[in-house]
């Protein structure tokens, strides 16, 4: 058998062991499908992986801690929730991902996200490994009160896992500043120590760093930028879709304005509002931060705008879209659609947005796709230098902490760029993204040893 067809045989087993041991996780077995299935010319080069059994490793969380969560709300019922935390990783430091609060969440949804997490840290550079969390929790229509008294009974179970050199939680759907701070406040509290390390994406008022809260959004819109130079573009002038309303979608929809691109459509898990004239965001601001309402209430208030419960948004005519809601919004009928209305790039500012099949798709009609693990990176990025200034005790200026997000998004473009020609893939951002980063925790987790 020659060498290729071994390794691909052996890849395969792999993967068929990884997928008995999780029946029925579904997002998390596309999740693996997606990264190992770009790893045969590495692992050609590196049959020790097989041999070590370091993918069988890397897919089977450190720890897997779940957890009840009960609570009251104002009337005085009681509630129970249930709260996860996978610890993925730790070959290249401290557990490392966010919290999500949404009432889809389930042991599937948190390990696909903490797998994914242990890449995308991977290829920022900076030493941390990765993890993630959150519970089922619906915080939709819940008063300020009762997300309080959510955080705290969440925190008060997890906190025994966390701390700056062992865990470090930041938000992600569902969780923003205002839980951060009720998780942090709680934290503190038990543990008897103002440990800022412990958590990411606070408030710059009490440990947080300048740019956290828009670093996604804007990241995105730098890796966006670094594609299109590829293509001998920039983002001035193009038209770009971009899904959700929370924080990823707003920042990327303020950075890709500010560089000059029209975004003409958002959305929220309602529908969408589409604005020919160009989204106006400090609308959207108003509406999603200021008032906690729907994105249908844009369309009301702005003239011109439509808003709509049915269809698709990525059957709006753009040259650019960013999906920035949540997993597996874009499916292969959508990607057709991008494709039939000549759409450039689709970068993604979610986790794992596109299908499998529609990256095929897009792939195939020569669409350059920009990955979460490596497009969404600026916030996770963002957060590791958070965690550098409570460190140092220090604290950097918006612009310098600008700067370095920029160059971070720049480097991970260079590194999918240039693993992906490396393996015979030019082009192809999800082989260098999943190439790059397996390489490095694959290295640390066989130098470190069975453990
Ligand atoms: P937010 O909670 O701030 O916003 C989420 C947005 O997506 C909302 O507009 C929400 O609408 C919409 N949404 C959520 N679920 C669905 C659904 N099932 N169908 C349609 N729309 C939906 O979260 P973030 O902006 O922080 O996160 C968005 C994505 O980005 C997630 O995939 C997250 O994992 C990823 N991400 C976030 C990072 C961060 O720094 N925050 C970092 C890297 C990735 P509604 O209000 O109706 O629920």
């Amino acid at each position: 058998m020659s060498e290729k067809n071994l390794t691909r045989k052996r890849l395969e087993k792999a993967v068929e062991s990884i997928e008995n041991l999780n029946e029925g996780q579904t997002e998390f077995l596309q999740a693996v499908r997606e990264v190992y299935g770009s790893l045969a010319p590495v692992l050609e080069e590196n049959p020790e992986c097989f041999d070590q059994k370091v993918l069988e490793r890397i897919s089977e969380p450190e720890r897997q801690i779940i957890f009840r969560v009960p609570w009251q709300d104002d009337n005085g019922e009681v509630h129970i929730n249930r709260g996860f935390r996978v610890e993925f990783n730790s070959a290249l430091g401290p557990y490392k991902g966010g919290l999500r609060f949404h009432p889809s969440v389930n042991l599937s949804i948190i390990k696909f996200l903490g797998f994914e997490q242990i890449f995308k840290n991977a290829l920022t550079g900076k030493p941390i490994g990765g993890g993630k969390g959150g519970a089922d929790f619906n915080p939709r229509g819940r008063s300020d009160d009762e997300i309080m008294r959510f955080c705290q009974s969440f925190m008060t179970e997890l906190y025994r896992h966390l701390g700056e050199n062992r865990d470090i939680p930041a938000g992600d759907i569902g969780v923003g500043t205002r839980e951060i701070g009720y998780l942090f406040g709680q934290y503190k509290r038990i543990a008897n120590q103002y440990e800022s390390g412990m958590i990411t994406g606070k408030d710059p008022e009490w440990g947080g760093t300048l740019v956290r809260n828009e670093a996604t959004g804007y990241g995105l819109a730098y890796f966006v930028r670094e594609m299109l130079a590829v293509q001998d573009e920039t983002l001035e002038g193009k038209t770009v879709v971009v899904s959700g309303s929370g924080n990823v979608a707003t920042y990327a929809i303020e950075k890709v304005e500010e560089l000059n691109g029209r975004v003409v459509a958002c959305s929220d898990s309602d529908g969408y509002v589409y604005d020919s004239s160009g989204i106006d965001l400090e609308l959207v601001k108003q509406i999603k931060q200021v008032e906690r309402g729907r994105i249908r209430v844009y369309a009301e208030r702005k003239e011109g705008a439509e808003f709509h419960d049915e269809g698709s948004i990525w059957s709006i005519t753009c040259d650019v879209a960013l999906p920035c809601a949540t997993q597996n919004e874009l499916q292969a009928d959508d990607a057709k659609a991008l494709v039939e209305n000549g759409c450039m790039v689709v970068a993604e500012g979610a986790n794992m947005p596109a299908s499998i099949e529609a990256i095929d798709i897009l792939h195939e009609a020569g669409v350059a796709f920009g990955p979460g693990k490596a497009a969404n990176a600026g916030g996770v990025a963002v957060s590791a230098l958070e965690m550098h200034q409570n460190a140092s005790r220090d604290a950097l200026t918006f612009d310098e902490t600008d700067r370095r997000l920029q160059e971070i998004m720049k480097q991970i473009h260079a590194t999918c760029i240039s693993t992906a020609r490396q393996y015979g893939t030019p082009g192809n951002y999800i082989h260098g993204a999943n190439i790059a980063g397996f390489k490095k925790v694959a290295n640390s987790v066989l130098a470190l040893g069975v453990i």
